[in-house]
């Protein structure tokens, strides 16, 4: 029997689990995940979930009854030490093995690590998985004064769900502005002023020197570059994730910042993919060759790999897959009343087109590259958002219509487009 092997049970993980049965693949599937719980769903985790005075029950995306029913081996707890490429299996922290004709990684990232004196004390937080908001959110409803080192979607979704809870809240962003890889100058300005608008610090330009114990020796003031000392009894490390790609690399798998796959997903070994944070794919939507940490490319990375898998399973045999991925990338936050939603993907040259009125709190900006559009993003216009998507999924010749002066008139809605 047909035996696929998925390294890692988060988001894309488990949707290539059950896209594979979705897709009537009839071969075995292990999920092997390290994390205790069964898979959930990582975006509420700092957004919803660290708020005070709400139910916190993260959506599960596999439970273990629905795993049982569709004959998912959910290995939860599971330590995935090494590949054998050549041997088609894979080696647990036992030393025992799991024998695949497809392996799929999805490993993920890590937070990457503040590496300044101080950062291991107590009181200092990172956030990724359920354990580490449940401490935070326990951290953050006694917390006075909270410094949040990172200024991008982490950082300043945390920032929010702090200033809920009346406490005060200082961002400190190395770099001139916050959201800078992510987001446009002007959007990324609206956000900070939205913050700033309910009383949270954002410090930019500066990084962190130092952690310093207080008398208990938990951490209770962060040292700045520019010389100033704050006070802190919570701090969190929003500053990026490292992709985990050191399976792949002890295997002998191409990586460069992320496991490099091909058009069709595929990792410089045809029986093995990678999919979701670890995946440095070609993006044909955008031209360039991209790491993508959202939910969006986890499930449209695991729907596509399902979808070849479970191909090979159907007669006739085919072991080559055709199809290319295609994916649209989109992305959200939320941060207090503010809905951000982006579509595409702009490089950081790429200039500003302002659609509507900022100061209305409900807005676009088309990100052009040259004369072509290659994102849009939206703060609390769906409509702007939906229309755009549409546009971006269009075939070329058909963009080239979608000018700046096009774009710049917000009583022309994007879709007549
Ligand atoms: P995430 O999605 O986890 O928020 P991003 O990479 O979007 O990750 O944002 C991380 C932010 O942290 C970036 O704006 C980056 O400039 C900032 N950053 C990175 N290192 C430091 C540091 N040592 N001090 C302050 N800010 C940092």
């Amino acid at each position: 029997m047909n035996r696929t092997v998925i390294v890692g049970a988060g988001v894309a993980g488990a949707q290539t689990a059950l896209e594979l049965r979705h897709r009537g693949y009839n071969g075995a599937i292990a999920l092997l995940g390290e994390e205790h719980q069964p898979p959930y769903d990582r975006p509420p985790l700092s957004k919803e979930f660290l708020k005070p005075a709400t139910e916190h029950h993260p959506l599960d995306l596999l439970p273990a009854q629905v795993a049982r029913e569709q004959a998912i081996d959910l290995r939860l707890g599971t330590h995935v030490d090494g590949i054998k490429a050549a041997e088609q299996k894979v080696v647990l922290g036992d030393s025992s093995t799991v024998a695949y004709d497809y392996l799929v990684l999805a490993t993920g990232a890590r937070n990457r690590p503040l590496s300044v004196p101080g950062a291991n004390l107590p009181g200092v937080w990172g956030l990724r998985r359920l354990d580490e908001a449940e401490g935070l959110r326990r951290a953050l409803d006694h917390a006075r004064d909270v410094v949040i080192v990172g200024g991008g979607f982490i950082g300043l979704e945390v920032a929010a769900a702090a200033r809920a809870r009346d406490t005060n809240v200082t961002v400190v962003e190395l770099m001139p502005r916050v959201m800078a890889r992510v987001l446009s100058p002007e959007m990324a300005h609206h956000f900070a002023q939205e913050h700033r608008r309910r009383g949270v610090e954002i410090l930019t330009g500066v990084g962190v020197t130092q952690l310093l114990a207080g008398p208990l020796g938990n951490a209770s003031e962060v040292a700045l570059s520019d010389g100033t000392v704050i006070p802190a009894d919570v701090v969190v490390a929003g500053i990026g994730i490292l992709p985990s790609t050191d399976l792949a690399e002890r295997a002998g798998l191409r990586t460069s910042d992320g496991i490099v796959v091909d058009r069709h997903l595929r990792t410089s070994d045809s029986r093995i993919y990678a999919i979701g944070d670890c995946s440095r794919f070609d993006c044909a939507v955008s031209g360039r060759d991209l790491r993508l940490e959202s939910i969006q490319n986890a499930v449209d990375q695991a729907r596509f790999v399902a979808g070849q898998i479970a191909a090979t399973n159907r007669p006739p045999a085919n072991d080559r897959p055709t199809a290319l991925y295609t994916a649209l990338p989109w992305f959200w936050s939320e941060q207090y009343d503010s809905k951000l939603q982006i579509v595409g993907v702009a490089p950081t040259e790429a200039d500003s087109v302002v659609r509507g009125d900022p100061s209305s709190g409900s807005f676009s900006v088309c990100r052009f590259l040259g004369e072509r559009l290659v994102a849009v993003e939206s703060v609390n216009h769906a409509r702007d958002h939906v229309a755009a998507r549409k546009i971006l999924a269009a075939d070329p010749t058909r963009l080239r219509r979608v000018t700046r002066a096009a774009v710049s008139d917000a009583a022309a809605p994007l879709k007549s487009l």
